[in-house]
């Protein structure tokens, strides 16, 4: 009976000491500390990394929704891409519990970004080159495919050691006529028959001959991460087989929309071409650096 007087008692005090401390737990929820994005600025066409330390389902920004996945370490982590034709600005980044409820949400800086121009020689026969319906096709199921199983890890290895002769995201012009396109990947000199590896584990999902990209081969990396690497002479792996990081996936050709042997390769995130020069170190070839 005095117990339960003394507890009565106590109520009132004890929200008065808890009230402080819940505010508190409410406002550190509220400024992302369960949650956290890397950069918090960043530029076009680039990768936010997401990390919450409660169980977010899910991530969107700007009407792009990510899933976020549970890591072995027990957080849960995703990439939010942002994609080259996005406007910068500022905008929040909202995480969201499997049942849609609101985790967290933070801001993100996209900085405006400057693309130069650049102008691509193509003989009229490889200029005329076009993708069939099913090309198409396989490529879009193959970007909008996102798997559970992440089978890479930091950091990814260059595909090959050669310089960059032609950076992500330069606004692309055939012959002198503009295209409307920009370059999704990074072009990489090699000389042909140069062997191209897996920037990190994964599974094979594309192996075959395209009109435009040439010899193609893609990997799925896993939880919305994959790459593709064009323009082979020769392709070394098969369609399903599982790749490990620095594996041989084929060899430097100019086949497709190509004017010489060198290596075009894409990552997309979710999705979304974004720019590899974030994930790998790539140094750009002495002609590229003295263009105006
Ligand atoms: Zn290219």
């Amino acid at each position: 009976m005095n117990s339960r007087k003394q507890s009565y008692r106590l109520r009132p005090i004890l929200a008065t000491l808890l009230a402080p401390l819940l505010a508190a737990i409410v406002a550190s929820a509220a400024s992302g500390q369960q949650c956290a994005v890397k950069p918090v600025s960043i530029p076009l066409g680039q990768t936010i990394r997401l990390r919450c330390s409660v169980a977010a389902a899910t991530a969107r920004m700007n009407g792009r929704t990510v899933r976020l996945f549970k890591q072995t370490d027990g957080d849960w982590q995703g990439l939010m891409p942002v994609a080259v034709a996005d406007k910068p600005g500022t905008y929040p980044i909202e995480f969201l519990a499997e049942d849609g409820t609101t985790l967290s949400s933070l801001n993100l800086t996209i900085r405006k970004t400057i693309f130069p121009s650049q102008n691509v020689v193509l003989a009229p026969q490889i200029e005329a080159l076009h993708s069939t319906t099913e090309e198409m096709q396989t490529l879009t199921t193959f970007r909008d495919s996102v798997s559970d199983i992440k089978y890479w890890d930091d950091p990814l290895v260059p595909p090959l050691p050669g310089c960059v002769i032609s950076p992500f995201g330069v606004k692309r012009l055939h012959n002198g006529k503009p295209t409307g396109e920009f370059h999704a990947g990074v072009d990489q000199r090699a000389s042909e028959g140069t062997p191209i590896r897996a920037v990190a584990g994964g599974i094979v999902k594309i192996v075959q001959p395209f009109n435009v990209l040439g010899g193609t081969a893609a990997i799925d990396h896993g939880q919305g991460l994959e790459t593709m690497y064009l323009h082979m002479s020769k392709l070394n792996v098969e369609l399903g087989a599982h790749v490990n990081k620095g594996d041989i996936i084929g060899y430097v050709g100019a086949t497709g929309r190509a004017n010489g042997p060198h290596l075009h390769w894409v990552i997309y995130v979710n999705g979304v071409p974004v720019n590899p020069q974030q994930w790998v170190t790539l140094k750009p070839c002495a002609t590229a650096k003295n263009k105006p």
